[in-house]
């Protein structure tokens, strides 16, 4: 059994505790939630152990698919257990249909399927509020090298097609998601692994038949019923594993 030691940071959503295994973090599951850049501020009612359980749950499916990842064990409803990672200041953006600020910037409307799965970057970067950049810019500005981001886009492609099926047999529409990687340094050098979360908060998931949003932009865009959504996807995560 590990022991969580110090605060090591504190994001909006999660906390970063040292262990005395230097190789393991506790990442702990907050209820808080944030939107525009830390604008708009609130909580959604048991968000933290949703989101810890729909995470260690995809984690372990993603896990037995082969693709690298983070997690170690889920060790109460709102802790769980990382490999430490130094993570790779890049929001990778996965999008299958069209919907949030890429509708946006093109001036459509949202919900029309993508010709193929679009990948964004952005640098993360609070001060910043997350610029959108390309891979050109993350390889000049020393974020990644090329190599890195070809591995990064075909973890994001494998992750892309498990989970868009994984949802679809559950009535559940991927329409896009946010990943994040990092860089373990174990004993046999460092490795590149999908880290932080895969929750409602950073995917938009749409009930297929009536396209219901079941995710963050409940939240985002005051659409009422937040914590309904989050406990609907919970269930249906879970019913998936029982
Ligand atoms: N996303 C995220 N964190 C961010 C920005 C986006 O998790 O800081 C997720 C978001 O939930 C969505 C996808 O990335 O599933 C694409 O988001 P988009 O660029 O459309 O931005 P938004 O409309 O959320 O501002």
């Amino acid at each position: 059994m590990v022991m969580r030691l110090d605060k090591l940071r504190e994001g909006k959503a999660k906390i970063l505790y040292a262990t005395d295994d230097p190789q393991l973090l506790i990442q702990y599951f907050k209820d808080d939630a944030t939107a525009f850049n830390a604008q708009k501020r609130g909580t959604i009612l048991n968000k933290g152990v949703i989101n810890n359980h729909i995470s260690t749950i995809l984690f372990q499916f993603l896990t037995r698919e082969g693709i690298p990842n983070h997690f170690v064990d889920r060790l109460s409803d709102r802790e769980m257990l990382v490999k430490r990672c130094d993570i790779i200041p890049l929001e990778v953006v996965q999008r299958n249909l069209l919907a949030g600020s890429l509708a946006k910037r093109m001036g459509r409307e949202e919900g029309a399927v993508l010709p193929f799965p679009v990948l964004e970057y952005y640098y993360k970067n609070d001060a910043l509020g997350d610029p959108m950049i390309n891979a050109d810019h993350a390889v000049a500005f020393g974020l990644a090298s090329r190599e890195d981001l070809t591995a990064i886009e075909t973890i994001t492609r494998r992750v892309n097609d498990f989970l868009r099926a994984y949802f679809d047999q559950m009535g559940i529409c991927l329409v896009d998601f946010k990943l994040e990687f990092g860089w373990h340094k174990g004993s046999g050098g460092p490795t590149l692994l999908l880290a932080d979360e895969i929750t409602p908060d950073g995917c938009r998931l749409w009930d297929k038949s009536t396209r219901e949003k079941l995710d963050k932009d409940r939240f985002r865009r005051d659409l009422g019923r937040v914590e309904e959504a989050y406990q609907r996807v919970y269930r249906l995560v879970c019913a998936s594993v029982s």
